[in-house]
């Protein structure tokens, strides 16, 4: 690979910690739009993209951000499967140059295996704040490969990044490998390894014996080498050591010590003194609540208007496209099914949802990059603990809440298999953004009216914030039944590094968060609307016998719906939903109409009016609202169920075990219902 000859494509991996601008980095260069923010752990799979130097073309991997490479969690299996398995021409790794003692672990696991490397700094600017000192040309002779220095955001140093990377790849530049010398007893197991290590060339042997000792468990090896890693187990008194591991800790600490002055001995002072108020005991969980609570009034206030605009608005285009339907004499049948089944629905689906996810994904995303979920999920942690599973449960719950599809795949930072799955089969009780919209529009209808109209915004807000407290609840409840029945674990308070504040740019965030995110989930649901539309408008018209379809469905579930303190509408409105969940309340009412069109509730006292109409009381809507927080989750969230776990029946399970509590619930609050009130 280190001739001079420029080939016309390179192969670039760029790895690196969570949270060091990694993404950040990967969408600079290659001008694509991956998710970054402010937390570590969301960049869970590989991407790839590519981009142009000097006539030579370089596809860019970004892998998983990892700690490590010891393999532990899929994320940092993943990250070394790429480097062990990738014909790579150079490995870009990307270090925070606030951190760099803790970052250099991973670099220097990354030159074990190879030297075609270059080292780029992000975070330069920040550093520069916090008056820190770098001499990268003292770091790039200590490492024995390029180092640069960027501030990706900014977009400084990429130029030379792009450079460097070019000259690693191509061989220009030439790279070395340094000798760190170990004690005397690591150095013995090193050479007890070499030995064993007969058909590779003794200028790779040092290298490969001290990757070998570090990963020993995870390989199969041969004979001789595994007989040569017994010997050394045998000088260690049978133990595995994980002497390499440490002494790297201390590798580290000498290079750092070479290369960086901090001026400021107040390191990270601002960020320690907010964290005092929002990760204390007393005040995290109540603050957590509190900002919780206000970004969903003003989802709630904020979505009001917008959503009745874009329903009016929505009714006027119906009346011009019937009117255009008439006079071209659009068969009657083709007219209603694409006016009042395709377009009615989706018009519903876009009014009810666009408002309130413009407005909360941005809020929440803004929170992401200034740093605050990985807070959140720290304060839950104890709670996450006592419950058998994993503290970063807490985070993965907390993706859920924008979608469970995503939430599920962000479990791969969690180590430990039986933990991951908990957390897989438990993120459905988060309810996700598709699912938001309807708990907010029967909140808003059915339990504020008893209060002024100018508290009512608040308290629908109070009583989501109840809600999401009571899916966490639940969440914790069945992890912990899971941990100790069918997915055995104790639980461990997990290690998380808690990423400094950084200011969010509000500009790019907001334009972001409704790109990647409004108009993704948006974009789905529309898909799923349109024939969705098309089907429940033919179920409610086409006729067998004296009904039409949608009312012998109705009717064949009416009975149980009513157990749960439904009704045969609702419950077909959940299943119908499946590919969806946002197209739940739409078919429920389209259902309640005899003429089989859906109507247009552009507020929601019509919608209100509509329900009321139909027999809902407020039992009816606390059950609809259970099991809105626990039903099996959408056809996405199932496939990527089966992906990550790798298993029908995971999939399965994660299927059953929420509608199996839904129910539960439902029958239970009924029966309350009926005894009580
Ligand atoms: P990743 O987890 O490594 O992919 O990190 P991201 O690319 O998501 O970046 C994490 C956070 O750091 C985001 O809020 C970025 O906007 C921010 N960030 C990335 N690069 C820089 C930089 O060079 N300077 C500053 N100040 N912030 C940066």
């Amino acid at each position: 690979m280190s001739d001079n000859n420029i080939k016309s494509e390179y192969t670039v991996l760029l790895a690196g910690n969570p949270n060091v601008g990694k993404s950040t980095v990967f969408n600079a260069l290659t001008g694509m739009k991956q998710h970054t923010g402010n937390w570590a752990g969301k960049t869970v799979s590989t991407a790839e993209g590519s981009y142009k130097y000097n006539s030579s073309h370089f596809r860019l991997l970004d892998l998983p951000g990892t700690y490590s490479l010891n393999a532990s969690s899929p994320d940092e299996k993943a990250a070394l499967n790429a480097i062990e398995t990738v014909e790579y021409d150079c490995i870009a790794v990307v270090i925070d140059a606030t951190s760099i003692e803790r970052n250099l672990n991973l670099v220097l696991q990354i030159l074990q295996i190879t030297n075609k490397a270059v080292v780029c700094v992000n975070l330069a600017d920040e550093a520069e704040k916090q008056h820190i000192d770098i001499d990268y040309d003292e770091l790039s002779l200590q490492l024995g490969v390029p180092v640069v220095r960027t501030a990706a955001r900014k977009k400084l140093g990429l130029k030379q990044l792009i450079e460097e990377i070019s000259n690693v790849a191509s061989g220009r530049r030439k790279t070395y490998t340094v000798t760190r010398k170990y004690d005397d007893k690591t150095e013995n197991e090193i050479k007890i390894i070499c030995d064993a290590l007969s058909d590779i060339p003794n200028s790779e042997k040092r290298q490969t014996a001290i990757h070998i000792l570090e990963r020993k468990q995870d390989i199969t090896y041969d004979e001789k080498i595994r007989n040569a890693l017994l010997k050394v187990s045998e000088l260690n008194g049978g133990e595995t050591s994980d002497i390499i591991a440490k002494a790297r800790v201390g590798q580290c600490e000498e290079i750092y010590k070479l290369c960086v002055n901090r001026r400021n001995g107040e390191y990270r002072s601002r960020d320690r003194k907010i964290d005092k108020i929002l990760t204390s005991r007393i005040f995290g969980i109540p603050v957590m609540l509190l900002l919780f609570g206000v970004i969903f009034y003003i989802t709630i206030v904020g979505a009001n208007y917008p959503s009745e605009w874009l329903s009016s608005l929505f009714s006027f285009i119906g009346e011009k496209l019937t009117l255009f339907a008439d006079n071209t004499g659009t068969p009657f049948w083709l007219k209603n099914l694409l006016i009042d089944g395709v377009y009615t629905t989706l018009s519903n689906v876009v009014s009810v949802m666009l408002p309130p996810m413009a407005i909360f994904f941005p809020l929440f995303t803004i929170l992401e990059d200034l740093g605050y979920l990985p807070r959140v999920a720290f304060n839950l942690d104890s709670v996450f603990c006592r419950a058998g599973t994993n503290g970063k449960q807490g985070l993965t719950m907390l993706m859920g809440f924008g979608c469970n599809a995503c939430g599920v795949t962000g479990c791969r930072i969690i180590d430990g298999e039986n933990e991951r799955k908990i957390a897989v089969l438990t993120n459905n009780f988060s309810p996700c953004n598709g699912r938001f919209p309807t708990l907010i529009a029967i909140i808003s209808m059915f339990f504020v009216g008893v209060f002024p109209i100018a508290v009512q915004s608040a308290v629908s807000a109070f009583i989501l914030v109840g809600i999401i407290l009571v899916s966490i609840l639940v969440s914790l409840l069945v992890s912990f039944i899971l941990s100790k029945t069918i997915l055995k674990v104790s639980g461990k308070s997990f290690i998380m590094e808690l990423p400094p504040y950084r200011v969010p740019q509000i500009g790019k965030t907001i334009v972001r968060s409704l790109l990647d995110r409004t108009v993704f989930v948006l974009g789905r649901a529309v898909l799923v609307a349109v024939p969705a539309g098309a089907v429940i408008w033919l179920l409610a018209n086409i006729h067998a016998g004296s009904e039409t379809i949608i009312s012998y469905i109705t009717a064949f579930l009416d009975p149980f719906a009513k157990i749960m303190g439904l009704d045969g509408a609702i419950l077909t409105g959940f299943i119908l939903g499946f590919p969806a969940n946002e197209i739940v309340l739409p078919t429920t009412l389209m259902i309640y109409l005899s003429n089989g069109t859906m109507t247009d509730y552009g507020s929601l006292t019509q919608l209100h009016d509509i329900l009321i109409s139909n027999g809902w009381t407020i039992k009816t809507a606390v059950c609809t609202l259970i099991f809105t927080l626990m039903h099996f989750p959408c056809s996405t969230t199932c496939i990527t169920v089966k992906k990550e776990t790798g298993s029908i029946k995971w999939a399965i399970l994660s299927f059953i075990l929420p509608t199996v509590c839904g129910i539960i619930c439902c029958i239970a609050a009924n029966l309350i219902f009926d005894i009580f009130l």
